[in-house]
Parts: C-alpha cells; structure tokens; sequence
C-alpha cells in the first residue's frame, strides 16, 4: 500500500501515542497507544505489515491506524449509504 499519509509519533506522559492520518468520515484524527516503539517504527518504515507490529491489537484499530478511520466511522460509512437514500440525498 501506498500512501502519502503524515505519520507520526508523540509522546506523553512516558506513553508513545501513534497519530492516525484524519479520518476520511468526520475529518478528525486519533491518537492510539503504542505499546511497541520500535516495531511501530518497522512498520512506518514498511518493513513489517500491521498484524507483526501490533498482533495485540483488534483488527479495527489496526485499521484505524493505517487508514485513519475511526471503527465507528467506517460502521457509519457503510451503513450511512441506506439513510442517504430514506432522506433522498443525492450526490
Ligand atoms: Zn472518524
């Protein structure tokens, strides 16, 4: 995969924080915990696929952390389709 997408990594309170890309859905970005610095840091570079750097992560987090969208989002996206039709909202 290939992406232009900002990553980077802050630190606060002794903890390393992974700042997402903004979430295509609501535009807002997350931080998420990383328990495992240098394997992030492989991962960043493409050395090692998400599931190697983050086996304890839920698969929707680890979504979450390449794609920047938010599980609720993506939940939203999807099933916002069938709404869009019920209000008549057209493109
Ligand atoms: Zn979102």
């Amino acid at each position: 995969m290939n992406t232009t997408t900002e990553r980077t990594l802050h630190k606060k309170d002794g903890k390393i924080y992974y700042e997402t890309a903004t979430c295509m859905y609501c535009n807002e970005k997350a931080f998420i915990e990383i328990m495992d610095v240098n394997k992030c840091e492989q991962w960043m570079k493409a050395e090692i696929l998400a599931q190697q750097a983050f086996p304890e992560l839920p698969t929707e987090i680890r979504e979450q952390l390449i794609s920047g969208t938010h599980p609720k989002c993506w939940d939203e996206m999807f099933s916002d389709e069938e709404e869009w039709d019920e209000y008549g909202y057209e493109k």
